[in-house]
C-alpha cells in the first residue's frame, strides 16, 4: 500500500468491476442516442455563482455541500454537484436554442462533487448520466425521458424499482399554494432551522425525513388541491402517456426533490433493496432554470440516473452483467525467438480488431497459461522454438483443451474464422 488512500467519501473503480459501470453507463445513454440526445461535456467546474442560482441558494447542495474555492487568479468555481445547470449554460453560451431546432436534446455522463456524510451509495464523487431537452414545452417529451429511464433500467435486468411521480406547478399556482403551506408551517413546533426552510423553501419541509416533522404535518395543504388547470392538464397528459406506454408510475405529492429549479413534472426512480439511499435517478421540468440564469425563457425537462447507485441495485437483485471477456485470444511464446515472432501476430490479430494479449516479462508456460486462463480468453497461441522451425503456432482451445498446429501465415484468418 502505498502512503495515500482514496479521500474520505470517494473509491476507485477497478477491474474487473468497472467493467459493470462502464456497462451501466451504455445501458442508460443507449435510449437515449436511439431518441435524438446529442452528447455533451461540460468542464468539472463552473462559476459557482452557477449552481447558486441554477440549484438554489436555500438547497442543502449550495449551503453544504459544494466544493467550492478560489483560484489563484481570484474566481470564484466550484467542483460541479449536477450536471443541468452547466448543460444549460453551455447551450446558451454556444446558441443551441437558436435557429428554430427546439427542443435542444443532450446527454452526458461524468463525475459529480458534494461534500456529503458518506455512507452506503452517497458518496462525495459520483457518477450520473443525465439528460436534458430544452426549450420546449411539451408533456410528451416529459414522458419521452421517464420512458427512457424506464427501458434503460430493464436493459440491465432491473425490476425492483419504483417511479414516483409529482407536478410541482408553475409561476402561477405555486407561489399561492407556497404561501398557504408557510401559513400552515408557521403554527407548528419546529427548530430554527427548519423555521428558516420554511421561510425560503417550504415545499423542502414536505420533504424532511424526521418524525417528529413528519407526524406533524397530516392535514397540511397538498399542491393538488392548488395546481391551476393548465398544470392540472399538462400533467394529465404526461400521466396518459406514461400509461399508454405501459410504464407504472405511483403519484407521490409529497415528492419535492433537493433542487429548487423544479417545477411542474417532478419525478424519481427509487430501488427498494437499496435502504435508506434509495434513489437510483430523478428529474423533472424547470422551466424557469434558464431565466434564473440570465437566458431567455426556455422551458425544459431533464433527468440524471445515479451510475453507483444502478450498480448496487443491481447488485441488490442479484443480477450479473453479461459483459463478454476482455481478451478473446492470449499469445504464450516460449524463448526468445518466439517471443519476437509471435509479438507480430498479437498486433497482426489486433490490427484485425481481435482483442488479444500477451504473456509479458518472460513467463514460464506453466504461469503464462495461468494467465491465459484468467484473461477469459477462449484462444491461446503458444509457440516454441520447434514450432517455428515447423512454420507453426499452437493454436489451443482453452474450454476444451484441444490443441491444433496452425501455419503462422493462416492464423490471423484461422483465429478470425473460429471466433466468428
Ligand atoms: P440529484 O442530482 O440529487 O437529483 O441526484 C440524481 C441521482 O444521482 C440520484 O438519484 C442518485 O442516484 C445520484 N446521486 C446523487 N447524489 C449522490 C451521492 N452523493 N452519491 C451517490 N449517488 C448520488
Amino acid at each position: 500500500m502505498s502512503t495515500f488512500q482514496a479521500p474520505k467519501g470517494t473509491y476507485d473503480l477497478l477491474p474487473p468491476n468497472s467493467a459493470t459501470y462502464l456497462a451501466v453507463r451504455e445501458a442508460i445513454s443507449g435510449p437515449l442516442k436511439n431518441s435524438g440526445y446529442g452528447y455533451i461535456e461540460t468542464p468539472g467546474f463552473e462559476n459557482v455563482e452557477l449552481f447558486a442560482r441554477g440549484v438554489g441558494e436555500s438547497t442543502d447542495i449550495v449551503t453544504k455541500e459544494m466544493y467550492a474555492f478560489e483560484t489563484k487568479g481570484g474566481d470564484k468555481l466550484a467542483l460541479r454537484p449536477e450536471g443541468t445547470a452547466s448543460v444549460l449554460r453551455a447551450a446558451l453560451e454556444a446558441n443551441l436554442h437558436k435557429g428554430g431546432n427546439l427542443p435542444v436534446k443532450l446527454w452526458y455522463s461524468g463525475s459529480y462533487y458534494r461534500y456529503e456524510r458518506p455512507q452506503k451509495g452517497r458518496y462525495r464523487h459520483f457518477s450520473q448520466v443525465g439528460a436534458e431537452a430544452i426549450g420546449t414545452e411539451d408533456p410528451a417529451l416529459d414522458a419521452e425521458l421517464i420512458i427512457l429511464a424506464d427501458q434503460a433500467y430493464r436493459s440491465l435486468g432491473l425490476r425492483n424499482f419504483r417511479i414516483l411521480l409529482n407536478s410541482l406547478g408553475d409561476k402561477e399556482c405555486r407561489p399561492v399554494y407556497r404561501a398557504a403551506l408557510q401559513d400552515f408551517l408557521r403554527g407548528l413546533d419546529l427548530d430554527d432551522d427548519t423555521r428558516r426552510r420554511v421561510d425560503i423553501n417550504p415545499l423542502r419541509v414536505l420533504d424532511d425525513k424526521r418524525d417528529a416533522v413528519q407526524r406533524q404535518l397530516t392535514g397540511a395543504p397538498m399542491l393538488r388541491d392548488y395546481l391551476c388547470e393548465a398544470c392540472k392538464a399538462y400533467h394529465e397528459q404526461v400521466r396518459e402517456l406514461l400509461t399508454a406506454a405501459g410504464v407504472g408510475f405511483e403519484d407521490d405529492e409529497k415528492l419535492v426533490r433537493g433542487l429548487d429549479y423544479y417545477t411542474r413534472t417532478t419525478f424519481e426512480f427509487v430501488h427498494d433493496g437499496l435502504g435508506s439511499q434509495s434513489a437510483v435517478g430523478g428529474g423533472g421540468r424547470y422551466d424557469g432554470l434558464s431565466e434564473m440564469i440570465g437566458g431567455p425563457a426556455l422551458p425544459s425537462v431533464g433527468w440524471a440516473l445515479g451510475v453507483d447507485r444502478t450498480v448496487l441495485a443491481l447488485e441488490a437483485e442479484g443480477i450479473v452483467l453479461d459483459i463478454p471477456a476482455a481478451t478473446a485470444v492470449y499469445a504464450v511464446p516460449l524463448g526468445e525467438e518466439a517471443r519476437r515472432v509471435l509479438f507480430g501476430t498479437v498486433t497482426a490479430l489486433r490490427r484485425a480488431g481481435v482483442a488479444t494479449d500477451f504473456a509479458y516479462g518472460g513467463k514460464g508456460l506453466k504461469n503464462a497459461m495461468k494467465s491465459a486462463n484468467r484473461s477469459g480468453a477462449r484462444l491461446a497461441l503458444v509457440a516454441g522454438e520447434r514450432d517455428l522451425a515447423d512454420g507453426v503456432v499452437q493454436l489451443k482451445d482453452l474450454e476444451s483443451g484441444e490443441q491444433t498446429p496452425v501455419a503462422l501465415d493462416a492464423v490471423v484468418d484461422e483465429i478470425t474464422r473460429k471466433l466468428g
